[in-house]
């Protein structure tokens, strides 16, 4: 079994896009409790490398790096980095923040997130790889399309049945990216 619903999102994607192959390496942003996690090490295989993040603590994921803490703390970007040891072929991430209640701070956060995985794709990830992520629309995700048109050729929405009930929530899968990389922390 899985250990969240979140995986029959992945596994939906998955079954259309394809996006997880064997041998894979992979960043799982916002793994918490693990179950995109779980699906991503079972596609990716032996060969793969997966590291999973979260600012919450997590059970282990058989043959995973779990990197508990938060995306906005340098140290946790290192930590990553080291982790990866020379890129990723796919970054996940399924972040959401905690919701105030006040929805232009709501949205604000996801954004805010969402170009940290843009971030994290553009340090790490390699030519012709690929960014999935969790989007609310809303403020700022406009521009955060453009700002993802600059580093990937093709960009797709997904809405999974498994998340149909979250109307403000999509996925964006944005592949064959450019490999305008930032190079590594310093
Ligand atoms: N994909 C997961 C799964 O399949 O089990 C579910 C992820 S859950 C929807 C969103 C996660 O994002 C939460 O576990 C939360 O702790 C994490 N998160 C939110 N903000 C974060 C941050 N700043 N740094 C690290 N993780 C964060």
């Amino acid at each position: 079994g899985y250990r969240s619903r979140a995986s029959y999102k992945l596994l939906e994607i998955q079954e259309k896009d394809r996006i997880l192959r064997p041998g894979m390496r992979v960043l799982d942003l916002g793994a918490a409790p693990g179950g995109w996690s779980q699906v991503a090490a079972r596609l990716i295989g032996g060969n793969g490398r997966l590291v999973a993040v979260d600012r919450l603590p997590m059970n282990p994921i058989l043959g995973a790096t779990v990197i508990c803490g938060d995306v906005y703390d340098d140290a946790i970007l290192a930590a990553c980095e080291e982790a990866l040891a020379g890129g990723a072929d796919l970054i996940l991430s399924d972040m959401a923040p905690n919701m105030s209640g006040i929805a232009s701070v709501d949205q604000a956060r996801a954004i805010a997130l969402a170009d940290i995985a843009l971030d994290m794709a553009q340090r790490w990830l390699v030519p012709g790889g690929a960014l999935l992520m969790k989007v609310f629309m809303g403020a700022g995700a406009d521009g955060l399309r453009r700002d993802l048109r600059q580093h990937f050729r093709r960009i797709v929405v997904r809405k999974p049945e498994a998340s149909r009930a979250r109307s403000a929530e999509q996925y964006w899968l944005a592949s064959d990216f450019r490999g305008t990389r930032r190079g590594p922390l310093s």
